[in-house]
């Protein structure tokens, strides 16, 4: 069985006026005038039970546009006893009818729900236009295409046989259900980690971030009306910390597909190895978790291109992106010849209400997140080490903004070039032209984590010095680009030391983790 090579979706630009600009304006309109009742799904059926929690949006948290409830014991078991009963029909359904299920999914998130997918995610993830459009529109559709795609690259992987001899190799689903664990930073990620380990043949328990429930729930009708049965993806809102706890001491899990921080992925680790020895098998642990991403550039760097890599990678969506850049070393002549431009740009970056097309960058996502990043402002403002450049403010009376900042420091192990923040804080340490060898090292020393990095240089043994230097520095390396914005079928992100497990979204490596093969062989 052979799925059509996929393309990438095209990103719509959305130009104000423009026919589909006032639709999707009209949806927004329609959707933040609404209060939404977001249900759990449980074997197809709708519940909304329990301790309610309003979901508002971050750029106006007076807007409340829904509730969801949190899970309890009782819905959690539920979702796992559904899942358990699905398993069986689900992972004997052909490989190619539930690859069908996800394009049409596909279909829809391009075609019928587009506008609804980008205007919940617009409004309670805080996303521009644009970054609404390339991550709820484009890449939850890349998602869809290339995992069916790739997934004809595992089942397709069979043994020699000989005469009087068959050799099957029988690419299984896990045994037991797998608990999806998703992200608020994007509905392409949340609608993927649950749908993976499910076209492979699996059935799921899915907890989304109650941040991003509004996108969430349009996700799950998405499913629903592709024709998934009901079952195999249950969704379940909740504390994360109690649904976990429940679902993981389950006798049956056999997989975490996770993204988020990095202490909660490794606090899932430790509870699976407390429950070790009751399971039934070892649970499969697939988790993209933080980053403290790079910008390294040398003296023979573009200024115009680093120029524009600094002003996207830090500040597009808030900086709240696992792949965003938070700290950068550039040379001090290519500095002062950037400096008061990069502080211009910032400063005049757009902060505000995301429906408004100038806006470039929307409020951060809650509460917590603004005091987080507050604190990092203020202790870095209070050392001699750090000047702070430009930015530096947080409002918080209509929405959580927190303005674009960078500081430029003289100490290059400061806790701001080491520290994950996930906002708009950028630090730059300045070297001296000659220092490119050590600075390569060091900041491959002072990272724990390994996700994305972008080297800038057009000297080619720069260039090599520094993927060499960086091999293990991250998963993804860009040279002369920004570090975000990895494209379906072209680069599968993922990356490794503290920022997950390297598994790369959208490829056969990915898939492979959600199959356990079985053998067969046949004497005719
Ligand atoms: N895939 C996204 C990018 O390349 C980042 C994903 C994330 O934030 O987890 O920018």
């Amino acid at each position: 069985v052979r799925v059509p090579t996929p393309a990438n979706e095209p990103v719509r630009d959305y130009a104000p006026g423009s026919p589909e600009a006032v639709r999707l304006r009209a949806e927004i309109d329609r959707i933040g005038g609404q209060v939404r009742e977001l249900p759990h799904v449980i074997n197809g059926e709708r519940h909304f039970t329990g301790r309610q929690e309003a979901v508002v949006s971050p750029h106006e948290h007076a807007r409340v546009l829904g509730h969801i409830t949190l899970a309890e014991e009782k819905q959690v078991r539920a979702a796992v006893d559904a899942s358990l009963a699905a398993r069986h029909d689900w992972s004997m359904t052909p490989w190619w009818e539930r690859a069908a299920i996800f394009l049409r999914a596909a279909d829809l998130v391009t075609g019928k729900y587009r506008d609804e997918l980008n205007a919940t995610t617009m409004l309670g993830q805080s996303k521009t236009y644009h970054q609404a459009e390339v991550d709820a529109a484009c890449e939850l559709a890349d998602f869809f295409r290339y995992n069916a795609h790739s997934a004809a690259a595992i089942y397709d992987q069979q043994p020699t046989s000989d005469p009087g001899q068959w050799n099957i190799m029988d690419h299984r689903g896990l045994e037991g259900f797998v608990l999806a664990i998703t992200p608020f930073n994007f509905t392409a990620i949340a609608g993927n980690l649950p749908s993976t380990p499910a076209l492979m043949g699996n059935t799921v328990v899915w907890k989304p971030s109650e941040k991003s429930a509004l996108s969430s729930d349009v996700v799950m009708r998405v499913f629903e009306e592709a024709g998934l049965p009901p079952g195999v993806i249950n969704l379940v809102h909740g504390d994360g910390q109690s649904v976990a706890d429940q679902a993981l001491a389950s006798e049956h899990l056999a997989g975490v597909s996770f993204t988020g921080s990095t202490a909660v992925f490794r606090s899932l680790w430790k509870t699976t190895a407390r429950h070790l020895d009751s399971y039934r098998a070892y649970p499969r642990l697939v988790g993209e978790t933080g980053g403290k991403n790079a910008i390294v550039a040398h003296p023979s760097a573009d200024p115009e291109a680093l120029l524009v890599a600094l002003v996207r990678s830090a500040f597009e969506y808030q900086g709240q992106k696992c792949s965003a850049a938070s700290r950068a070393y550039i040379p001090r002549s290519l500095w002062s010849r950037i400096e008061d431009r990069f502080a211009d740009t910032v400063a005049g970056l757009r902060v505000g209400d995301v429906a408004e097309h100038e806006t470039f960058v929307g409020a951060v996502i809650d509460a917590a997140s603004c005091t987080r990043l507050e604190q990092a402002i203020t202790e870095a403002k209070s050392l001699d080490s750090h000047r702070l450049l430009v930015g530096g403010t947080v409002r918080r009376e209509t929405g959580w903004f927190v303005d674009p900042t960078v500081f430029v420091t003289d100490d290059p192990t400061a806790f701001t070039m080491t520290r994950e923040f996930f906002g708009p804080l950028l630090t730059v340490h300045v070297y001296e032209d000659g220092d490119w060898t050590n600075i390569l090292s060091l900041a491959d020393n002072t990272s724990a984590y390994a996700l994305t990095c972008s080297i800038f240089a057009t000297e080619r043994a720069a260039v090599s010095e520094a993927l060499s230097v960086l091999r293990d520095a991250a998963g993804m390396t860009y040279v002369n680009d920004k570090p975000t914005g990895a494209l379906m079928g072209r680069q599968s992100f993922g990356g490794g030391r503290a920022s997950g497990t390297n598994d790369k979204t959208g490829s056969p490596l990915a898939l492979q983790r959600w199959v356990s093969g079985r053998y067969i062989k046949e004497n005719m």
